[in-house]
């Protein structure tokens, strides 16, 4: 009698060591996946890159401004491609203030755009429009004050409306397409929801939703925070 007890206890011992086992798998079972982070509909979640001010050149502003021929000096690429930051900065003048420093982003484009924070338009006294880059018909002009020249702008001031870079197959893949908006939601102690998103989708555009530092500050984005994309 005391046998078989011991025989029985032996056995609830291999029982419960083999479910043990099984609770702490082996070191060479595959690691558990990690908690995937809050992904736009199921997706890798987009990257988020912020924007200060900055302005973009034509090449005959730019000879104005730096001297004929003149070419930029790389210093960082940014995520889209052939999108670099150049050591060069000029100052922006309007008619209630300046503002200095204002980065020139490259490559030379067919028409100069300042892309000012909303926040720079009441200090420099100019009132831009919210757009997307390169739909400058209309807008504000200012003055361009770099090393060189002056060059007094009749349009081109915007602030930049809020967009997601995607190549088509991520467009297909996302189930949105170019030129729609769609917002964006944010969790965290300042969140909150982002609409008026467009989609830049196609050639040249890289995975990114770009905001600028004001909407990033106001619902404490980083470069490393993600959302959710809603349709
Ligand atoms: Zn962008």
């Amino acid at each position: 009698m005391a046998q078989d007890y011991e025989a029985l206890l032996k056995q609830i011992l291999e029982v419960a060591s083999a479910y043990s086992n099984n609770a702490a798998p082996a070191a060479s079972a595959p690691a558990p996946a990690p908690a995937p982070a809050p992904a736009a509909c199921g997706l890798e979640p987009i990257p988020v890159g912020i924007s200060n001010r900055h302005l973009h050149l034509s090449q005959a502003d730019m000879d104005v401004l730096f001297g004929p021929g003149y070419e930029l000096t790389k210093i960082k690429d940014l995520k889209q491609p052939g999108q670099f930051a150049s050591k060069e900065t000029v100052t922006i003048v309007g008619p209630k203030g300046a503002l200095e420093k204002v980065r020139v982003l490259g490559p030379i484009r067919k028409a100069t755009q300042v892309e000012l924070l909303l926040g720079d338009s009441f200090k420099l006294g100019i009132k831009p429009p919210t757009r997307m880059s390169g739909d400058l018909a209309g807008s504000p002009g200012a003055t361009i004050v770099g090393p060189k020249g002056t060059v007094v702008l009749s349009e081109g001031v915007i602030v930049a409306q809020r967009h997601i870079h995607m190549t088509a197959a991520e467009a297909a893949a996302y189930g949105v397409a170019n030129g729609q908006t769609v917002s964006i939601e944010f969790d965290g102690p300042r969140c909150g929801v982002l609409g008026n998103v467009a989609i830049r989708a196609g050639e040249g555009h890289a995975l990114e939703c770009h905001v600028d530092t004001e909407e990033a500050n106001a619902l404490a984005i980083t470069s490393d925070t993600t959302f959710k994309l809603i349709k």
